[in-house]
């Protein structure tokens, strides 16, 4: 006596089986030439296009550290958005303000709002609140109240700011 009577195919229900097939043509048939020789050839060219879009040609050293560059801001927006996200929740002061920082460097490509001097690096590039953290503590992490500065810039507003204290 076998459990599960009934579950193996009988000779009928095979044949029944083949029945029903017959006469369907396969899904797939006759789909290896469906592309013409001129769509084949378009394909393979779009193809050799895409792909090494600098292979061969000569790059200069202005274009890689530019591309250096570039992907180094990528990198840093994506760490700054991910400090962003995580500033929202429970986060200590300092990394929210960080994140705050990074921001308004980026959004503002690292260039000084006051004197136009562009691509700032290190110490040169200092992102200040426009309205000071000491008179408008609320507004700390408020990224419409960041500005990059070049060094030279913020020392200047900074000295203004104490002068009129
Ligand atoms: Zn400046």
């Amino acid at each position: 006596m076998g459990f599960q009577r009934g579950y193996t195919p009988t000779a009928e229900h095979r044949r029944k089986l083949s029945e029903a097939r017959r006469g369907k043509t396969p899904w797939n048939k006759g789909l290896t030439h469906i592309y013409s020789e001129e769509a084949l050839a378009k394909m393979s060219e779009t193809r050799e296009e895409r792909i090494p879009w600098n292979k061969g040609k000569p790059c200069s050293e202005e274009t890689k550290e530019k591309i250096r560059q570039k992907r180094k801001l990528q990198q840093i927006t994506a760490e700054t958005r991910e400090k962003i996200r995580l500033a929202g929740f429970e986060l200590t002061d300092s990394v929210r303000l960080d994140a705050w920082i990074d921001y308004v460097k980026i959004r503002d490509n690292f260039t000084c709002r006051k004197c136009g001097k562009t691509n700032l690096k290190g110490r040169d590039c200092q992102a200040d609140h426009i309205l000071s953290r000491e008179s408008f503590p609320e507004l700390i992490y408020d990224l419409n109240n960041g500005q990059t500065l070049c060094c030279q810039c913020h020392g200047k507003k900074t000295r203004m700011e104490n002068a009129v204290r």
